[in-house]
């Protein structure tokens, strides 16, 4: 039997993305938006939804992180084997690009859901014999240099997927791009569902838009302006040709240059962005388009420690296909057994911190976490603002915390950020303990997530679209201390879920929002966790609360059955 048979007999959804987060061991992903392709594709499996996954094969992977006695990031290739992974397919097909012919084919992965179904997931590689040597590199390196390499490997991920899918025999009702990076796709729609010239009258357009517009719909992930891909029209003719006619292009993508967001926005019938906030910010940027709002959420199993799946599998049996049976947890699950499978979990993170920094955090003292991808609008100095400040709040209840994160290679604001850190972590010796974990990657993030106490997220807004990370601590009765921003604006329920940093909507600026956030930590938090404030149990009431309001709500069954009844079948 060929390996594809059992996927090609039904209508699927595509499912394009330039990155996918699908295991720890395949760095094919550089953050969040990676790791929401990935949930999304395991929750396809789950819920056993006709999905097929499409992104480049990316073999040097992203990157291998090392840090310096100087705080420097050293960056090291993290090549990975398509052929342990994955099995190669035979089709092949080919797209123009220079004038060049680059030959495609694919590799098919396999998610696996542990409760039964299965994912396909087409890896598109042009490193082939019959391809130049420079051919050969377009899908080697996730997020290539230079404007020209970014233009072909867009090229490749939305006109070669489309093809390749075709050759292989998929029948495709919906095509979802997952950001703007694959809206090229929409274009190669257009082309194959032309009108003939024949029918035509004269100086009628040969595209159906209409039927185009029928088969996709397009997530948006970024809140500003500056940070939608665009191509000059220069640089689209010297790489596309005459692939498709300048007017209509410029009709359909902007004027000026090809604006890869806006092609997928006058391309698809549905649209939305990634938290109620983030619709909103994107409505405001591309007035005229409707924007729905389908908040992100996380994968349960992926994202919950060992000794949560165990818990919720005695209690709540069946969470893992309906989260929502953890609003339960609060009145169903013991107390102690919440803070029993906490204190495994803080234990694997202690455990992983000796064995990579030889630090030895103490277990009955709050750990604060921290980690994402490093980058000026994360704002990771934050509570770094008033070392003094920091030093006299742990002088008085004692706390801890645990970083980590990846700089862009050519992200210098990002890499100089995890300097100042590791400055801060030196000034702050003998007196608060903080520690940064070099590699985050998904298995560091599960790790962290379960194992801190309070999850730690301070963006300037509006600029965290959405935000996954703290959803992840949710699945594992972990708070956050959050700044009002993506989906921490609808997630937050004030002493309850956790705890805001800032005023709602409130732009205060850093030293304002430095300030908050000790006050929070030094009045609010640090007391209650050590029992301090009146109510005793008191902190694991907030823990349930955290898996009972926002587990069972911020995870990725109740975000693709929206996907489902609304993107997909509407
Ligand atoms: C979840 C995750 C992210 C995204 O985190 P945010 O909170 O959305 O910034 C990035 N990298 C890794 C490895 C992750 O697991």
């Amino acid at each position: 039997m060929l390996p594809l048979d059992e996927f090609v007999h039904i209508p699927r959804i595509a499912y394009f993305s330039m990155e996918m987060a699908l295991e720890s061991a395949i760095p094919t992903y550089a953050g969040g938006l990676g790791v929401l392709a990935g949930d999304t594709l395991r929750t396809a499996a789950d819920l056993e939804l006709p999905m097929v996954g499409v992104t480049l094969v990316s073999r040097r992977g992203n990157f291998r992180q090392e840090i310096d006695g100087a705080g420097q990031q050293q960056e090291f290739p993290d090549p990975w084997e398509p052929e342990r992974h994955g099995r190669r397919l035979g089709s092949k097909v080919s797209v123009e690009l220079e004038q060049r012919t680059v030959w495609v084919v694919g590799w098919l992965y396999l998610v696996r859901s542990h409760i039964g179904g299965l994912c396909p997931v087409i890896l598109l590689d042009t490193d082939l014999d019959e391809n130049q040597a420079e051919d050969r590199q377009l899908t080697s390196d996730l997020y290539g240099d230079g404007e020209i390499y970014r233009l072909k490997q867009e090229a490749l991920l939305g006109i070669g997927g489309v093809r390749l899918l075709q050759a292989l025999g998929f029948e495709i009702f919906r095509y979802h791009m997952n950001e703007g990076h694959s809206a090229l796709l929409s274009l190669e729609l257009l082309r194959r569902y032309a009108y003939q010239s024949g029918d035509l009258r004269a100086g009628e357009s040969p595209y159906n838009l209409p039927r185009v517009r029928g088969l996709c719909c397009f997530t948006t992930h970024t809140p500003v302006e500056a940070g939608h891909d665009r191509f000059s029209y220069g640089l689209v003719r010297r790489v596309l040709g005459h692939y498709i006619d300048l007017p209509t292009l410029q009709h359909l993508a902007g004027q000026e240059e090809l604006n890869m967001t806006r092609l997928a926005l006058n391309l698809s019938d549905y649209v939305n962005g990634v938290a109620n906030r983030h619709a909103e910010v994107s409505a405001a940027m591309f007035p005229g388009y409707r924007v729905h709002a389908v908040t992100n959420g996380v994968h349960p199993y992926t994202w919950t420690s060992p000794a949560f799946r165990t818990l919720y599998d005695r209690y709540l049996p069946g969470w893992c296909h309906e989260p929502e049976l953890l609003a339960r947890a609060d009145c169903c699950i013991p107390d102690a057994a919440v803070e029993t499978a906490h204190d495994r979990s803080k234990q694997v993170l202690i455990e992983r911190v000796r064995a990579q920094t030889g630090v030895a955090l103490h277990p009955r003292s709050l750990i604060l976490g921290f980690a994402r991808r490093m980058t000026a609008y994360k704002r990771p100095e934050l509570l770094f603002s008033d070392i003094e400040r920091l030093k006299a709040i742990a002088a008085e209840r004692s706390f801890q915390v645990v970083l980590a994160g990846k700089a862009h290679p050519k992200d210098r604001g990002g890499k100089e950020l995890i300097r100042s850190l590791y400055e801060y972590t030196r000034a702050l010796e003998g007196s608060l303990p903080v520690v940064f974990l070099p590699g985050y990657d998904m298995e560091m993030a599960a790790t962290m997530v379960a194992g801190v106490d309070v999850w730690l997220n301070t963006p300037l807004p509006p600029l965290e679209a959405s935000g996954t990370s703290g959803m992840k601590a949710a699945f594992n009765g972990v708070p956050s201390l959050s700044v009002l921003d993506g989906w921490w604006a609808e997630g937050c329920i004030e002493g309850v879920t956790g705890w805001a940093v800032g005023a709602d909507g409130a732009q205060d600026g850093h030293d304002q929002d430095a300030e908050h956030l000790y006050t929070k930590l030094e009045q609010i938090v640090l007391p209650l966790y050590y029992g301090y404030a009146e109510q005793t149990g008191g902190w694991v009431r907030v823990m349930k609360q955290a898996i009972s309001k926002n587990a069972a709500y911020f995870n990725s069954q109740r975000m693709m059955r929206r996907y489902a009844t609304e993107a997909y079948l509407d």
